[in-house]
């Protein structure tokens, strides 16, 4: 058995290592090389874990994107109630997003440990710091000769950040039907909020909200610029659908899983939320300034306006012009629904058709009421941590989303911050000077270790 210590620096020198592996992931033009080429990565995770004495495996689509599989096989041991014992991975991915070094302090690949104990660089937050975390919780299980009563899987994958190839998790669950887990704990939660009424939550991840982009196109007659009022002009009519658009937030759309989010926060029953949705919100928002824009986003369907096109010449009044609205659904939204809202908003009078650039991608949620939420607060109450854990929607994807979908019922998004503070990882997150305190490293090495004798042991 690791001391504390041992384990501390250890985790640290795991997540430096990823760090500086440049595995950054976008369109090859955009990047000016390869995306991604995450095997480097998953090799070194490989050869880490396999002296620990796991078992691992790489499993690629393409050879410079592989996906890492270890696991420490269950003895298939009944539980203390009796029943089966339900088997835990511990997932994550291993590209980032591009980063730009002109913006950061530190070099982004450098992996610099800073004099107040600060782990600056790409992944230091999203999420090489947890890929590092579980797999030392890993290994150390692994030396210490634990034998899990169902198995521990976990699993590194390639290309979560971007997708479009389609090498990460999505194609490796559909490639390897073996890899089934009942319970996946991921990116997307752990942030620790301390509330105005004094109080103290930390988030868990337990689903995501999905896209279904639309354009907006309203339909004119074109015209010679230097009389504006002959034809009608499609872009003073954008004007008018995009006045009613405003930001963007949504309409109320009734959900039973944001009503309790909303609950919780406010410590409530949930049907009393549904009676004054509007005002539980703005009650429950004014308790952090992170669930300030958070919460009021998840009350339904979003429609951002982003992308404009008008005339392609100044002294053409164009027939069409267009926006396009990002829409962000909740789990369970039809492409009905989005219409429905999206026409609601834009009302009658002016001529416009809706085009669907993309596909609908549904977002997904687990319950909040599972065994794992209960063995993570066991082990947080035991850890002295008495920080009530917070069921939270996301507002990005995650892979739980293909997860979910391939039939794992239970996947959250936990590691837990103390030192890292919410707004320290909203700044850094998918921006420059991502940074982790490394107190928080071996924090979230102590709950996997735990969390997993607690639940396999
Ligand atoms: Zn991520």
């Amino acid at each position: 058995m690791s001391t504390p210590e041992e384990l501390q620096r250890e985790v640290l020198e795991v997540a430096r290592t990823l760090i500086r592996f440049d595995t950054s992931n976008a369109p090859e033009a955009a990047l000016g090389r390869p995306p991604g080429q995450e095997t480097a990565a998953a090799t070194y995770l490989r050869d880490y874990l396999a002296e620990a004495g796991v078992d691992c495996e790489l499993v690629a689509r393409e050879p410079g994107r592989a996906n890492l599989v270890a696991r420490i096989p269950g003895t298939g041991a009944p539980g203390d109630d009796g029943g089966p014992v339900p088997s835990l991975a511990f997932v994550g991915h291993l590209d980032v997003v591009p980063a730009d070094p002109r913006d950061w302090t530190h070099p982004p690949f450098a992996a610099v440990v800073d004099e107040g104990g600060w782990l600056w660089g790409r992944g230091a937050i999203d999420m090489k710091n947890e890929v590092a975390a579980r797999a030392v919780a890993m290994a150390e299980l692994a030396r210490s000769g634990f034998r899990p009563r169902a198995d521990l899987w976990f699993i590194a994958v390639a290309d979560e950040e971007d997708g479009m190839y389609d090498v990460g998790m999505r194609w490796l669950l559909e490639a390897r039907p073996d890899i089934r887990p009942d319970l996946a704990i991921n990116e997307g939660g752990g942030e620790r909020l301390p509330l105005a009424d004094g109080r103290v939550v930390q988030t868990v991840g337990i689903g995501e909200k999905g896209t279904y982009p639309v354009r907006v196109v309203a339909h004119g007659e074109a015209g010679h610029a230097s009389t504006p009022d002959v034809g009608d002009n499609a872009v003073p009519l954008l004007g008018e659908l995009l006045r009613r658009v405003g930001r963007g937030m949504p309409s109320h759309t009734p959900s039973p899983l944001v009503d309790r989010i909303v609950a919780d926060l406010l410590g409530t029953p949930p049907d009393e939320v549904g009676t004054d949705f509007e005002g539980a919100v703005a009650r429950a928002a004014a308790l952090h300034p992170v669930l300030a824009h958070t919460l009021p986003a998840l009350a339904g369907t979003t429609m951002a306006p982003t992308l404009l096109a008008g005339s392609g010449k100044r002294n053409v009044m164009p027939a069409r012009a267009s926006f396009e609205l990002d829409c962000r659904i909740l789990p369970g939204t039809s492409a009905a629904d989005v219409e429905r809202d999206v026409r609601a908003r834009l009302g009658a009078g002016v001529p416009y058709e809706l085009e669907w650039p993309e596909h609908l991608v549904a977002g997904s949620a687990s319950t909040p009421d599972s065994r794992l939420m209960d063995a993570m607060a066991r082990v947080l109450a035991a850890s002295g941590d008495d920080a009530a854990l917070l069921p939270m929607l996301g507002t990005g994807f995650t892979d739980s989303v293909y997860l979910r979908e391939a039939g794992t019922p239970t996947a959250y998004g936990f590691s837990p911050f103390r030192a890292t503070s919410a707004e320290v990882i909203t700044a850094g997150f998918h921006n420059a000077d991502e940074r982790v305190h490394i107190e928080d490293l071996a924090l979230s090495v102590e709950f996997h270790l735990d969390l997993a004798r607690d639940l396999l042991g």
